[in-house]
């Protein structure tokens, strides 16, 4: 069953007040944003806001302040900022308790198409609770609630799953629907051939991954750190790769299940291997169940990006989380790096989780070769796990 949540396509915002939810947890060094991608994301969704004539109410968390005020965390930078990319004033309501007097005057004075924007939801210590009190303070700021900040939508805080008790309309905006669209949707519903690329650092943080793409895909491929711990569960050395003992029989464990379902599970032919975790190590390719003792597993080989690149060239949907190898250190970027090369020449849907996926798309280049990239880490992997998000789940049905 696919997910079909109402969207800001769906209702009439004319003279409401509406409180949109947004991911502005951006970078901040000395008051300055030094990445403003989560700002210009969100512009869509408020533009479609403010010429549907609402009273735009922006909110969202920055950092972690954890229930206090400080001022190193405040999105007085960010309202500025969206001012300029909007092109009118973002009157920022600067109350420590977040809804306060500044909050409550300034929407009061609002008139149809003005925006404003609120202090960091997380000042308020109820907000990662999900508690009552906060909950009703920002609901009763609002008509209709807008949520479009994905980056959260697997935790149930106020400001994304607490109003919503409180107010009669609740939608997604255009960055959530998108995300729905692609890692509900698209992974639930794939176009065949499907295949999943699994990389990263450990099985242990995949396995709820692994057991629910297991019933969906066609091919599932292994790569990064992870796929060590396959190789010993086999009786191969592993040097000082990363390896996860406790986790061998689960390895094993997922071979059969992956026999026992017809899908083809393909791991590492060969290896990148250096003799030190640094780009500048001494650097040897090695075959599989050769990865002598000293040495450790950086990269798949180049014979495994051949296999990994064929099993994905005629695939219809492909979804990727975890990169192949220690991408961030430019001599073990080349497996994730073929990876993002046939991806970006494939004839089908492409979809890459958050967090270190999306980053070695967009630092590679390739960021704008793919359908879709999650802006959510932890968020795109429960997704994947097949789990219901609470920030999904709270949204009105159509
Ligand atoms: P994860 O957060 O589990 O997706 O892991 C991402 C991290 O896994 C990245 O920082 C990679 O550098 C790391 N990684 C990938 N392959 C390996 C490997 N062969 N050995 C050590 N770390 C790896």
């Amino acid at each position: 069953m696919g997910l079909n949540k109402k969207t800001v396509d769906d209702i009439n915002v004319k003279g409401k007040r509406v409180l949109c939810r947004c991911d502005f947890n951006v970078p901040l060094i000395d008051g300055k944003i030094t990445d403003e991608n989560r700002l210009v994301a969100a512009l869509p969704t408020i533009k479609k806001l403010i010429s549907d004539g609402g009273r735009v109410i922006l909110c969202s968390h920055l950092g972690k302040p954890k229930g206090e005020p400080l001022p190193e965390l405040s999105l007085a930078p960010v309202a500025k900022r969206l001012s300029e990319l909007l092109g009118q004033e973002v009157k920022f309501a600067a109350d420590p308790e977040v809804v306060g007097k500044n909050a409550k005057a300034a929407v009061e004075a609002m008139k149809d198409g003005d925006v404003i924007l609120l202090e960091n939801t997380r000042y308020r210590a109820e907000e990662t609770k999900n508690g009552e009190a906060f909950s009703k303070d920002l609901a009763s700021l609002c008509d209709v609630f807008v949520n479009d900040a994905f980056g959260t939508a697997h935790r149930a805080h106020c400001s994304n799953v607490g109003v919503t008790a409180y107010v009669d309309t609740s939608v997604v905006g255009y960055l959530m629907q998108k995300e729905i669209d692609f890692l509900g949707n698209a992974v639930e519903n794939p176009v065949r051939p499907f295949v999943a690329i699994l990389g990263g650092a450990k099985v242990s943080s995949k396995i709820p991954v692994i057991e629910n793409l297991l019933d969906k895909v066609d091919t599932l491929i292994i790569g990064g750190g992870m796929a060590y711990t396959f190789m010993a569960a086999h009786g191969e050395p592993v040097g000082n790769s990363l390896l996860e003992e406790d986790y061998k029989e689960y390895a094993l464990k997922m071979e059969e299940k992956a026999k026992a379902k017809g899908v083809d599970l393909l791991i590492p032919i060969d290896t990148v291997i250096g003799d030190d975790f640094s780009n500048d190590c001494n650097i040897r390719v090695v075959g599989r169940g050769e990865i002598p003792d000293g040495w450790e597993g950086l990269d798949i080989g180049p014979k495994s990006c051949e296999l990994f690149t064929d099993a994905i060239k005629n695939a219809k949907t492909v979804v990727w989380n975890g990169p192949m190898g220690c991408f961030e250190m430019p001599n073990f970027a080349k497996g994730t790096e073929a990876i993002c090369e046939t991806l970006a020449e494939i004839d089908g849907t492409t979809i890459i989780g958050g967090g270190d996926s999306a980053s070695a798309v967009n630092n590679l280049g390739y960021g704008n070769k793919m359908t879709h990239i999650s802006t959510g880490g932890g968020a795109s992997l429960e997704f994947l796990e097949g789990k219901e998000l609470p920030g999904v789940a709270a949204a009105n049905d159509k």
